[in-house]
């Protein structure tokens, strides 16, 4: 299965020539990543998307880095101040987008999505051929084992109205919560990655079917550094989702590396 290295920029850098640096950094190991089975994908802010999709493709038989945004609408188009539609994206040269991303979720936080806007994004962007990095992820661990119930209803509800023969265009990215960004409160470990990979792999059977299951890749994300990327792709993750290691280019590349070694 094909590796994915996905950098979320969130709403960095503030300047656009900024970006540019660091998409021209990722550049040069695209091409060498992608022939090796590793997909790097960089996911700006919606201003700077267009200008780094431009630097996709530096001839036309390039393979290359992909690009996906942050979140999209779920309408086609329509009076929606602010949005940007999938279809909009898709016709960009972009296809991927992160949805359900807890910073985006959290119900204290400046978009507060339920599953219920999250489902309906998804089908919005899988109609319009994108494929959707879904992040799923608990608040917080407890002894007794209810984070399994939180995360299986919220990938179940996330995937309402899913359409099962478009199973392809599905990523899933656990993130628990409590180990993302800055205000991390702990490191997660392989093996706690491993154990929810599994809970979603059954999930997903369960919705999709087993062979389609097993397809889909698992992403991990959650305080993803040089030092420990490796750590999850060794015990199974079939890629990371990086905040802000992806914000150094020498990082990102070393671990679009280190993944190169795991073909
Ligand atoms: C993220 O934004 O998805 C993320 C995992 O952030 P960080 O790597 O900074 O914890």
């Amino acid at each position: 299965m094909m590796k994915y290295i996905v950098g979320n920029w969130k709403m960095y850098p503030t300047a656009y020539d900024d970006a540019l640096l660091l998409v021209k950094g990722v550049r040069p190991i695209a091409a060498k990543a992608v022939t090796a089975g590793v997909q790097p994908i960089v996911c700006p802010p919606m201003p700077f998307l267009a200008g780094v999709t431009k630097q996709k493709r530096v001839s036309a038989n390039d393979k290359a880095f992909e690009v996906g945004a942050q979140n999209c609408a779920s309408a086609h188009d329509g009076a929606m101040t602010g949005e940007a539609s999938p279809a909009q994206l898709k016709s960009m040269g972009i296809n991927y987008v992160i949805l359900g991303h807890s910073e985006r979720r959290a119900v204290d936080g400046f978009a507060k999505e339920s599953d219920e806007v999250i489902a309906t994004k998804v089908v919005a962007a899988i109609a319009e051929k994108l494929t959707v990095i879904l992040c799923v992820g608990e608040r917080e661990r407890d002894a007794s084992g209810e984070y399994f119930k939180e995360i299986s209803e919220q990938l179940a509800a996330s995937l309402d109205g899913f359409p099962v023969a478009k199973s392809g265009q599905l990523i899933i990215a656990y993130e628990p919560v409590w180990a993302i960004g800055s205000k991390a409160t702990g490191v997660a470990t392989p093996e706690d990655f491993r154990e929810v990979e599994m809970l979603l792999r059954r999930e997903l059977a369960a919705h999709l079917g087993k062979v389609r299951a097993f397809k889909i890749p698992i992403l991990y994300g959650g305080s993803v550094s040089k030092e420990n990327a490796q750590s999850f792709l060794n015990i199974g993750a079939d890629g990371l989702l990086i905040g802000r290691t992806s914000l150094d280019t020498n990082a990102f590349v070393s671990i679009i590396k280190g993944a190169m070694q795991h073909k």
